[in-house]
């Protein structure tokens, strides 16, 4: 009896003990951020725990219940992976995983399998854990995304770009064909970033990056550098000049606006440049760069073009990079010489004032013209402390020759746009006027159309401004940029300087001579007054004369000279 009892008290005990494990077993399971399948291989039963529910809609019992798992998964081949994890049990593959997409509940699940064996290599044991791996997965392929593609567009990126053009080449270089790299820009793109704000650039390199994925074909990829410029590749075995086909696809495509959900219509020009393997160079990376420098000189022949690359423009290229590095050093060493070149009145050939003209002394004692350095110092800024230096000394020097000369005279500076937008070109100005007690009405800035391009309204106002406190202002090689005769009349200037090229063929050139002849009858109906510029021969001096040109400058007076040789001739047409 006392054995009886004892025996049922250790059952008791055995039971509660196992009823607290399986109790802590459930709480485990049920914890744990997946589901958990037990197979018992004795018993031929299957027990689901923990999460479940949260994966899967129906019960769990026999093995033959894990076919309803097989039916539930997306099948790509992954459904014959995951019957193998499910039914493992060969001796020596104990543990199996796979990933599945669970489609009713749109889940990505890992599947995770242990099988325990018994030291007679049975197989007792198993357990599948269930894991949700959505989230992963969805980090993984958008990894897997941004390694290839560019977020904004769908296009490949630069990177991925670059792999699939040396493909091409590698490809070309075998069947002794053409590899053509173009570099789209899209024209004055910082109007649409700046007026239209920065969601709506995106939005236009969104759709225009969609274009150009309309038009990939085999052997045609795109991708996007950055900001507006795109790349296409051509692997072109058959020398069909696709490149051209695709350019003109985009001019027609571009015809139309593009509609941006802010309700604007943008219209858009495209400036290309093209560079082929194995002509133009043998690398990826270097015919993604000259394709670019190609386009900058399509920007630079007034954009809207295509061109393809060649050795000449590498050439201006390398020459720029040279000067820019040598720029920066004159900077510093202040290596500028200011020449003068005087203007005269022609009905009394009195001196109506002097241009100042850039000179640079480079290191190789050579003496440059500021055709050769001003292009490449407005482009990299450069030209800020040039001009800054170049104000101040002529100022200078022009207080100095009013003292020596006694009579006033008109000092006329060229004047960049970038330094006419700083903001502190008005106060500087005004500040070094002070300085050498100059009048506002002594001084002349000359500044081109290109002042004009960007902002007009804008630059209208400063230009009120400046001649509000008196400072002339005259407009540059008229005739040479977009010269519409009908903004004239809305641009505050004093002065119309009409450009060398026409005074060239004015003798010559019966429409030459038309044109310069409305173009001075406009400037007196304007009340300006006309400066023809690149006077070198007697005749055009007198034919310029008869048809009431105010002032003249040229060769044929002078040519632009150091202050110390015009000071002279100065004097000595005093005396
Ligand atoms: P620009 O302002 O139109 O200056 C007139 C240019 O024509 C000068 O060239 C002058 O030397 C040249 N020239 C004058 N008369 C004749 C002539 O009879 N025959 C020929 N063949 N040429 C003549 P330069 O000095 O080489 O200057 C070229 C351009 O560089 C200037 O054109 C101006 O746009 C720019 N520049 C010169 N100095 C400065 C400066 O200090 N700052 C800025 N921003 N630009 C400057
Ligand atoms: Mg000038
Ligand atoms: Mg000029």
């Amino acid at each position: 009896m006392s054995e009886l009892h004892y025996k049922l008290d250790l059952l008791k005990a055995m039971n509660q003990k196992l009823t607290e494990k399986e109790r802590m077993y459930r709480m485990v399971c049920d914890s744990a951020e997946g589901a958990f399948l037990y197979y018992s291989f004795d018993k031929s039963k299957l027990t689901a725990l923990g999460q479940w529910r949260e994966y899967f809609s129906f019960e769990i019992a026999e093995l033959s219940d894990l076919q309803k798992i097989l039916d539930a998964v997306e099948d790509e081949g992954s459904e014959s992976q995951l019957r193998e994890v499910l039914y493992l049990e060969k001796k020596g593959e104990e543990h199996a995983v796979t990933e599945c997409f669970l489609k009713e509940r749109h889940l990505w699940l890992q599947f995770r399998t242990r099988v325990y064996y018994d030291h007679s290599g049975r197989p007792t044991d198993k357990v599948i854990y269930i894991t949700n791996v959505t989230k992963q997965r969805h980090k993984d392929e958008e990894l897997l995304y941004m390694a290839y593609y560019d977020s904004l567009t769908g296009l490949y990126n630069r990177n991925y770009f670059v792999q699939l053009l040396s493909e091409y080449i590698r490809k070309a270089s075998e069947t002794n064909s053409i590899v053509s790299v173009m570099n789209i820009d899209i024209d004055e793109f910082n109007k649409v970033n700046d007026g239209l704000g920065i969601v709506m650039g995106d939005e236009l390199v969104q759709q225009f990056g969609m274009l150009l994925k309309d038009l990939c074909q085999e052997n045609v990829i795109a991708c996007h550098l950055h900001r507006d410029v795109y790349c296409i590749a051509i692997y072109d075995p058959a020398g069909t000049r696709t490149a051209e086909h695709i350019y003109k696809a985009i001019k027609a495509r571009t015809k139309q606006p593009f509609l941006l959900s802010n309700g604007s219509d943008v219209q858009i020009t495209v400036s290309v440049g093209v560079a082929e393997y194995p002509e133009a160079a043998r690398s990826a990376l270097e015919l993604i760069n000259y394709a670019e420098l190609v386009v900058f000189r399509v920007k630079a022949m007034g954009r809207n073009g295509f061109q393809y690359f060649n050795a000449p423009i590498l050439d201006d290229f390398l020459n720029s990079v040279e000067v820019e590095n040598r720029l920066r050093q004159a900077v510093t060493n202040r290596d500028f010489e200011l020449y003068y070149q005087p203007q005269y009145y022609t009905g009394n050939m009195r001196l109506r004032g002097v241009e100042a003209l850039i000179r640079w002394h480079s290191s190789e004692g050579e003496v440059l013209s500021p055709d050769t350095f001003i292009p490449v110092a407005e482009k990299n800024g450069s030209i800020v402390p040039i001009g800054k230096w170049v104000v101040e000394e002529s100022v200078r020097q022009y207080s100095v020759w009013r003292q020596q000369f006694g009579f006033p005279f008109i000092m006329s500076i060229n004047i960049s746009a970038l330094q006419y937008k700083k903001d502190d070109f008005v106060d500087f100005l005004l500040n070094i006027l002070n300085k050498y007690q100059v009048k506002p009405f002594e001084i002349e800035l000359e500044i081109t159309e290109s002042v004009l391009i960007d902002d007009f309204a804008a630059v209208s106002e400063k230009l009120k401004l400046l001649r509000g406190y008196g400072i002339r202002i005259s407009l540059d090689d008229f005739g040479t940029g977009f010269s519409s005769l009908s903004y004239l009349k809305k641009l505050p200037i004093d002065t119309l300087k009409i450009d060398k090229s026409f005074i060239d063929t004015v003798l010559t050139d019966s429409s030459t001579r038309v044109i310069t002849e409305s173009i001075l009858n406009m400037v007196k109906a304007l009340g300006f007054e006309s400066i023809a510029e690149g006077v070198e021969q007697e005749q055009q001096y007198k034919y310029l004369h008869s048809i009431g040109c105010d002032v003249l400058q040229g060769y044929l007076f002078s040519k632009p000279l150091p202050a110390a040789d015009l000071e002279k001739m100065i004097v000595g047409s005093l005396e």
